[in-house]
């Protein structure tokens, strides 16, 4: 099956690049390549960013109330297409159907959310000093965005950018992943279709760095947003410090799960074994180092491995996959390599370990106990279907282990004690802590990292605050 070939969006235009050069894009669970993307160039990157600033004098001029029936419509058109959009991100992100289409779905919900919350971003009147005198904060859209998005969720990534910046009346220039393009595209499509005025929302893809490099320095650009890796999360970041332009960061994770001694073992296993290997495990979210009290440590690996067994790996695109192949090449060859140093290292393998097969990024889903907290699995964000899963025996020592790394973004406990809630949720360094759940990253709710997982937030009406400045007046004797 081929996919169609994905073209740029620039100034309300479908188009090839200039140059007309395009890139090819592969079917991860075939190896085959299924379709192609435009790779802009630099002229189509200044037409990009001048049709960008022409888009935020229009739209940032549209009252919220007009702005969220074009977003409604956005999200109407999304489900009316769900089903043929979804099999175009499995063929091209190797994620199972029934994620793709949840993921669709999901982002209908997140644009709706935002349409609303548009409608809100409330300013406040402070109590002046003096008669007469009126003070009032502001709210106002930051301006023109880029907004870097990965290939992991190709909608969703986009989504929560796009739809809190709309929202706020920003205009935006996405350089979304080249190696999923053809689901964010629909999305741009169904915004398009909606009556979003031309330049509003441009699409680009090419050489990352080649394009973060234009433009995020250039002076049209006000805001960045990026999810991906820690790494070149750094760079960009140190780069639009350089030129004093705000930031969201989304960046890695390692996600630490504390099962207690009183938890609901089973429970716990079934909600991590499903949590773990959803999107093969390339989640920024997905929890890897599973910290499980001393008491119910043997129970846990059995039903986790069980579960792990259980999972039926396959092309995404036939009804009984479970998981999917891994989204490229460089995630097989990292799993693979990250997998045979923590056995090395004296890890025991429980399940899993290998590539499945010859044909497609395919990988068992990978369980390894005791693993030494010097291996690289137990520092590095594996980004696969890997699950490591070492004893405790106190608190404290949950939660030095749970603190180790440099991340954080995600964390997961479990426990029927009240108490214990409380004080692990106090006590890690994350972001976001689900309890008893894996309830993280709903539309309504704050998403996002501390310490080297990155900074600010895209879910809740902190997601809305990114993409909007306070201004301050003052205003006296009128
Ligand atoms: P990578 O680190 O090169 O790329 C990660 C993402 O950043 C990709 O979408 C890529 O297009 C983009 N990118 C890379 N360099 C860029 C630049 N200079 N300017 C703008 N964008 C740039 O490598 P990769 O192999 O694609 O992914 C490897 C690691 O990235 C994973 O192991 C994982 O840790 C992380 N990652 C995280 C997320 C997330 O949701 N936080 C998503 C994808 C990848």
């Amino acid at each position: 099956m081929k996919n169609p070939d994905t073209q740029l969006y620039i100034n309300g235009q479908w188009r090839p690049s200039g140059s007309g050069r395009t890139l090819h894009v592969i079917n991860p669970a075939t190896e085959e390549p299924i379709g192609t993307v435009a790779h802009a160039d630099m002229a189509d990157l200044d037409e990009a960013l001048a049709a960008a600033e022409r888009g935020f004098k229009t739209w940032s001029a549209v009252p919220p109330y007009e702005r969220s029936k074009v977003m409604r419509k956005a999200a109407e058109l999304l489900r009316e297409r769900l089903d043929a959009i979804a099999r175009i991100m499995t063929a091209e992100q190797g994620k199972v159907l029934a994620e793709a289409k949840i993921e669709t779905a999901t982002a209908a919900d997140i644009i709706e959310w935002f349409a609303e919350e548009g409608r809100r971003s409330y300013g406040r009147v402070i109590p002046a000093r003096l008669p007469g005198v009126y003070q009032m904060a502001l709210k106002e859209p930051v301006g023109p965005v880029a907004a870097f998005t990965p290939w992991n969720f190709p909608i969703n990534q986009a989504v929560r950018k796009l739809s809190a910046a709309l929202a706020a009346g920003c205009s935006m220039i996405v350089k979304a992943p080249e190696e999923t393009p053809g689901s964010p595209a629909e999305l741009i499509r169904a915004f398009a279709d909606a009556g979003l005025p031309d330049g509003v929302i441009n699409l680009v893809y090419g050489v990352p760095s080649e394009i973060s490099e234009y433009l995020i320095p250039h002076p049209i650009i006000r805001k960045v947003s990026f999810t991906g890796s820690t790494k070149v999360g750094k760079d960009l970041a140190a780069m639009a410090g350089r030129h004093m332009k705000r930031v969201t960061m989304e960046l890695g994770g390692h996600a630490p799960v504390i099962v207690f001694d009183d938890a609901d073992v089973e429970s716990a296993a079934n909600i991590m074994v499903a949590a773990k290997f959803r999107n093969a495990g390339q989640v920024c979210i997905s929890p890897t180092r599973f910290l499980v009290q001393e008491g119910v440590y043997d129970k846990f690996v059995r039903h986790f491995v069980e579960g792990a067994k259980a999972i039926k790996v396959g092309n995404g695109l036939d009804a009984d996959s479970r998981m999917g192949a891994l989204a490229n090449d460089r995630r097989v060859a990292a799993i693979e390599s990250m997998v045979q140093d923590a056995i090395g290292s004296g890890g025991q393998l429980k399940t899993g370990g290998s590539r499945i097969g010859n044909k497609g990024y395919f990988f068992e889903p990978t369980v390894v106990t005791n693993v030494p907290k010097s291996a690289r699995a137990m520092n590095d964000e594996p980004f696969g279907p890997l699950a490591l899963i070492s004893p405790f025996a106190k608190f404290d020592e949950a939660v030095e282990e749970a603190n180790r790394l440099p991340y954080g973004l995600a964390s997961y406990s479990f426990t029927k004690s009240a108490k214990t809630a409380a004080a692990i949720g106090a006590a890690v360094d994350a972001g976001m802590m689900s309890i008893n759940s894996f309830a993280l990253a709903l539309t309504e709710t704050p998403f996002g990292g501390v310490r080297e997982s990155g900074y600010g937030s895209e879910g809740g009406i902190e997601g809305m605050e990114a993409y909007l400045n306070t201004k301050f007046i003052t205003q006296t004797g009128v």
